[in-house]
């Protein structure tokens, strides 16, 4: 997806600070950070949302959960940590390129809407 921030961020044409890169998944750090663990896991091919996982591309997203599980074990995330994904307007997505964020290394608030 050519004007797609995450796929920039993928091509190297837009920097991030890098916690986790395979052939399928690259992690980040949040550049605004909403806890004080904030990374955001993606698949590197273009998904739009949780909406757009079909049976022919949910391999990655199984995948992007083994991710997510070792970045929380390698950022000492003991007490716990959420994984948070935000599909279409009504969730506030703004960045339409499938995303995990990792929240964690602090007691988070309990909304949940
Ligand atoms: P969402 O609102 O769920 O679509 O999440 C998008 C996230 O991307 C937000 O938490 C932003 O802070 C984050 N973000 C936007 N631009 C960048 C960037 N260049 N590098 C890292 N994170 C970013
Ligand atoms: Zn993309």
């Amino acid at each position: 997806m050519s004007n797609c921030l995450f796929c920039k961020i993928i091509a190297g044409e837009i920097p991030s600070t890098k916690v986790y890169e395979d052939d399928t998944v690259l992690a980040f750090r949040d550049i605004a950070p909403q806890a004080p663990t904030h990374i955001l896991v993606i698949p590197k091919t273009h998904i739009g949302s949780v909406a757009e996982i079909t049976a022919e591309n949910s391999a990655v997203v199984a995948h992007i959960f083994e991710v997510i599980a070792a970045i929380a074990k390698a950022e000492g995330l003991k007490n716990g940590y959420r994984v948070v994904s935000n599909c279409g307007d009504d969730a506030g997505q703004t960045v339409h390129h499938l995303h995990y964020h990792i929240l964690g290394g602090k007691k988070l608030a309990v909304e949940m809407a």
